[in-house]
């Protein structure tokens, strides 16, 4: 007993005022709830504040209970954003949705790619006057260094089928103002005019084109005949 007695004598006098009058001592507890993130993705988007293309993280939130500051039980989800790592603004996620610089500058002579082995498979492949029209605006595009046999791997790459022909024609679309679509298509309709006037098949690549840019049928119409009789003029 003396010793415990002892033991007792020797505890913080702070600890002793907080035993109750039966006997028990009285625990202090400090419980929270904090919100933690995790990263579950990392990737490249357009940051309105650096102004540029810049790493992103892609954080995913969960409310925890917390005991002495420490989380020990997950709860329920709290959202989630993405984050420059450049200078740390937070975005919401629907940023992604938004064309970084990069793509937006690859989406043009991706696009015109497309159009141009879609309107070259159209008519005949094996044109020189179509395939030197197609290369060109191809070139002029963006992919400088495009030439012949850069054309003929696409145009086998699209024969197989593999990928969807028409997909860059959607990405370009989206960032393409009326005007500027009315001077693609009429590009992609003066690869079909290189080596005479458009066939069937070729004025159904053009319109499948525009279609693909957002354009009605009508509008697409008034390109096609405009580009065609500025051809034969
Ligand atoms: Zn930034």
């Amino acid at each position: 007993m003396i010793g415990t007695y002892r033991r007792r004598a020797g505890k913080p006098a702070g600890r002793r005022r907080r035993e109750r009058p039966g006997g028990s001592a009285a625990v202090l507890v400090i419980f929270g709830i904090r919100v933690l993130y995790r990263v579950v993705g990392r990737g490249l988007l357009h940051c309105q504040r650096c102004g540029g293309d810049r790493p992103y993280r892609h954080r995913a939130g969960r409310h925890w209970l917390t005991l002495f500051f420490i989380p020990v039980i997950p709860l329920t989800k709290a959202g989630e954003h993405v984050q420059c790592t450049e200078c740390g603004t937070c975005y919401r996620m629907g940023v992604l949705d938004l064309p970084t610089v990069a793509q937006m500058q690859a989406a043009l002579p991706a696009g015109m790619t497309a159009a141009a082995t879609t309107m070259l498979r159209a008519g005949d492949p094996g044109s020189s006057l179509a395939r030197r029209r197609a290369i060109s605006a191809i070139r002029e595009a963006g992919l400088e260094g495009y030439d012949d046999d850069a054309l003929t791997a696409d145009l086998a790459l699209a024969a197989e089928g593999i990928e969807d022909e028409q997909a860059p024609l959607a990405s370009l679309a989206v960032q393409l103002a009326l005007p500027a679509a009315e001077w693609f298509l009429a590009d992609v309709v003066r690869i079909g005019l290189a080596d005479g006037p458009l066939t069937a098949a070729e004025r159904r690549a053009a319109a499948e084109v525009a279609a693909r840019l957002g354009m009605t049928p009508a509008h697409a119409r008034g390109v096609i005949s405009m580009t065609e009789e500025s051809a034969t003029a």
